[in-house]
């Protein structure tokens, strides 16, 4: 069974209190026992506490698979980017350096590249992935974008996002402030932002904003 067209995952930043739920739950699933696919980052360490759940993106046209020489990673008719093969992988980390996301992490034991593939195992039959049933904050979503408007008015869902000239669409949606005119993330932008006080979010950089004045 397909993981249902309706049904999206969604993160909002600005709801992640950095409980590690998200990362225990993940551990315990039966499909990769003992290993997280989801790591916690800091959105700008130094500046803030605010930390952001990071999963595997889900891209449209996902780079991993591009550059794996050993075609060991495949994408489901419906918009899921699976981990690596075990047969077919070979180990050589190309998806690691590739991904823009820096999601993929080879696992040395196994020689194989692992990351989130959003629990098809559960998702395909209609469950919510193991991350989104254990947040207590809501910042990881699994639902429709009609119950996302209906829960979140304030905020808009962003799949696209820039790396320089390069455009990628996402399977899985940020959340980001509704007020703004945002067509698409510029994550390089976002990167270069110096930090302006501890409003972690003020430090994006988004499409039609301008950029926030220290102060
Ligand atoms: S986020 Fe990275 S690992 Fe996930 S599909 Fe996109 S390129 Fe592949
Ligand atoms: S590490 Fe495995 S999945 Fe990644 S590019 Fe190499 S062969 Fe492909």
């Amino acid at each position: 069974m397909p993981v249902p067209e309706s049904h999206e995952f969604f993160i909002d930043p600005r709801r992640c209190i950095g409980c590690n739920a998200c990362v225990q739950a993940c551990t315990e699933c039966d499909t990769h026992k003992g290993h997280a696919m989801i790591q916690l980052d800091y959105v700008d360490r130094g500046a803030s506490p605010q930390t952001v759940p990071v999963v595997c993106m889900h891209c449209d046209s996902p780079t991993c698979a591009e550059v794996c020489p050993a075609d060991a990673i495949k994408r489901t008719g419906d918009g899921v980017v699976q981990t690596a093969r075990k047969p077919r992988c070979i180990g050589c980390n190309n998806c690691v350096l590739a991904c823009p996301f820096g999601v993929p992490k080879m696992s040395t034991g196994m020689n194989l590249m692992m990351k989130c593939d959003m629990c098809y195992d559960r998702t395909s039959i209609g469950k919510k992935p193991m991350c989104a049933s254990v947040c207590p904050s809501q910042a990881l979503f699994f639902g429709t974008r009609e119950e996302m408007a209906r829960l979140r008015p304030a905020s808009r869902v962003l799949n696209v996002f820039r790396f320089g000239n390069q455009t990628i669409t996402t399977r899985v949606n940020m959340l980001v402030p509704g007020q703004a005119f945002v067509e698409s993330l510029d994550v390089l932008s976002a990167l270069h932002e110096p930090a302006a006080g501890n409003d972690a979010a003020e430090n994006v950089l988004l499409d039609g904003m301008e950029a926030p004045h220290a102060g």
